[in-house]
């Protein structure tokens, strides 16, 4: 009997300002507990919120690269969630219910079958709580209230997603999308950027959805995946030995590689939410959305487009290279002004070779030793036939180990290509003459043979012949 995995993900993404969503605090990461925790945010009596225009620019923002201007709602409410929790002084959390901000808009991510389109039910702006702290306290937990009243966005997707790797694809484009746009840091191991899994199971086929577990908190990918794949596994079971999946809060446990009951879910109207009668209702002007809009970057589907469209760039390239903003801006910043030729080889070196390097020293495209200039004078060199593909290798080496330009490394190292036909042609003789086992191996039919020989003339000449010019001179010899 085979099941479908069903997912939709909430996502909470802290917002890039430097003050909080109501009140003047600062929402610095890692200052001293309760140092960042102004009258409002720990709720003392007779304050008022006052709501930061800055968040609600970028949440208008997110809309935008997600939906354009229709999925923006241009009045919407702020309502309380009550709940008891001690990291709440105010005994409800200020959030978006029933008119949130942004509603609709959709993503689209790359799954083992194609492209597929992510639809969000909405996204909404709200406070974040504060924090307990459990360790440092004997018999006691202590309240840090720093992170009380940062501006959050909740991002909530329908239940589109079949699957941990499809749940995993989407939260790696939102995660890429709300860099590229700069409304969030993304910095998962801060909690700028937290993942909600609600995971139910179906039978194949079957039209309505199973009964579904939350699980909290997954704040890395890795997890993610993990936690789906467990959690859907255990309802699975549960399932086929005849019991129901009861609807629950859960969390994972990476150490044990499972999900745990946290409590029983409860629905919307355990929090009695309504409007929050100290803020007015939030209103968004046309010109407001117009400005916004205009100073929006490129979105990454426009940019994956061009690069196809225009610079002639491989789909699969040009879907690394737009997976990250400032990588392909670094690509743009190479391809400034070079020929079309250039432009596609260092598409390819961006994606693959750099990509590489950035992946083994575990660091970004913005901490890069070699810089776009460099890498364009190295393409060019390979283009114009200065120095062979395996030559460039070595030189991109010395760059991110030492530095210097290619020019300067070519020079000092004497590796230029050998493109002189008589030098190349004498490499070859004494060559032929060393092997002749192969050059018998060729000759009766072996043609493994030839790019023996083609190894070792390159060999002889330390890479530096070029490639194309020892085929020829090879194959004319061996004819002879
Ligand atoms: P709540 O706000 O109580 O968490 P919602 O109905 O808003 O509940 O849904 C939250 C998330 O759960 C959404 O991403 C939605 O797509 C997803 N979801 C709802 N029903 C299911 C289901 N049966 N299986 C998987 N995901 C679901
Ligand atoms: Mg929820």
């Amino acid at each position: 009997m085979a099941w479908e995995i069903v997912v939709g993900i909430e996502t909470h993404a802290q917002l890039l300002t430097r003050s909080k969503i109501f009140s003047g605090a600062a929402t610095a990461f890692g200052a001293a507990p309760n140092t960042q925790a102004s009258a409002v945010d720990i709720a003392l009596p007779g304050v008022l919120p006052v709501l930061n225009r800055g968040a609600v620019e970028l949440a208008i923002r997110f809309g935008l690269a997600v939906g354009g201007p229709e999925v923006i709602r241009r009045r919407s409410v702020f309502a309380r969630k009550n709940y008891f929790y001690p990291d709440l002084p105010k005994g409800y959390q200020i959030s978006q219910f029933e008119l949130p901000i942004v509603t609709g808009g959709s993503i689209q991510i790359e799954t083992e079958s194609g492209s597929k389109t992510v639809r969000l039910t909405r996204a909404h702006l709200e406070e974040d709580a504060g924090k307990s702290l459990h360790e440092d306290f004997h018999g006691m937990s202590g309240i840090d209230l720093n992170r009380a009243g940062t501006p959050l966005l909740e991002i909530v997707t329908e239940p589109d997603l079949r699957g941990a790797k499809e749940a995993v694809a989407y939260a790696r484009a939102l995660h890429s999308l709300v860099r590229w746009i700069g409304i969030c840091d993304g910095n998962m191991q801060e909690g700028s950027f937290r993942c909600d899994a609600n995971v139910s199971v179906r039978r194949a086929g079957d039209a309505a959805l199973g009964t579904r577990c939350e699980i909290k908190n997954l704040n890395s990918f890795r997890f993610m995946e993990q936690a789906i794949e467990f959690e859907a596994r255990r309802q699975i079971e549960l399932i086929e030995d005849g019991k129901a999946v009861e609807q629950e809060t859960r969390l994972y446990d990476p150490g044990r590689n499972e999900t745990r009951s946290m409590r029983l879910k409860e629905d919307a109207q355990d929090y009695r939410y309504f409007p929050d009668p100290d803020l007015l209702p939030l209103v968004v002007s046309e010109q407001d959305i117009e400005r916004i809009r205009s100073e929006m970057p490129e979105l990454p589907g426009a940019r994956f487009r061009r690069f196809t469209d225009q610079l002639a760039i491989a789909p699969a390239t040009a879907r690394v290279l737009v997976g990250d903003k400032v990588l392909s801006d670094y690509f743009e910043e190479t391809a400034q002004g070079a020929s079309p030729e250039v432009v596609r080889q260092a598409a390819n070196w961006i994606a693959v070779s750099t990509n590489a390097r950035l992946n083994d020293r575990n660091i970004g495209i913005a901490d890069a030793p070699v810089r776009p200039r460099q890498v364009r004078q190295l393409i060019e060199r390979v283009v114009d036939g200065t120095i062979s593909g395996k030559i460039a290798k070595e030189i991109d080496e010395v760059m991110w180990s030492a530095g210097g330009t290619p020019d300067e490394i070519i020079e000092k190292r004497g590796l230029k290509q050998i493109s002189d036909t008589g030098a190349i042609e004498k490499i070859v003789d004494e060559v032929l003459v060393a092997n002749a086992k192969q050059v018998a191996d060729y000759r009766s039919g072996k043609e493994k043979a030839f790019n023996s020989l083609v190894g070792q003339v390159m060999k002889a000449s330390k890479g530096k012949a070029n490639p194309a010019q020892v085929n020829d001179i090879l194959r004319r010899r061996l004819k002879g």
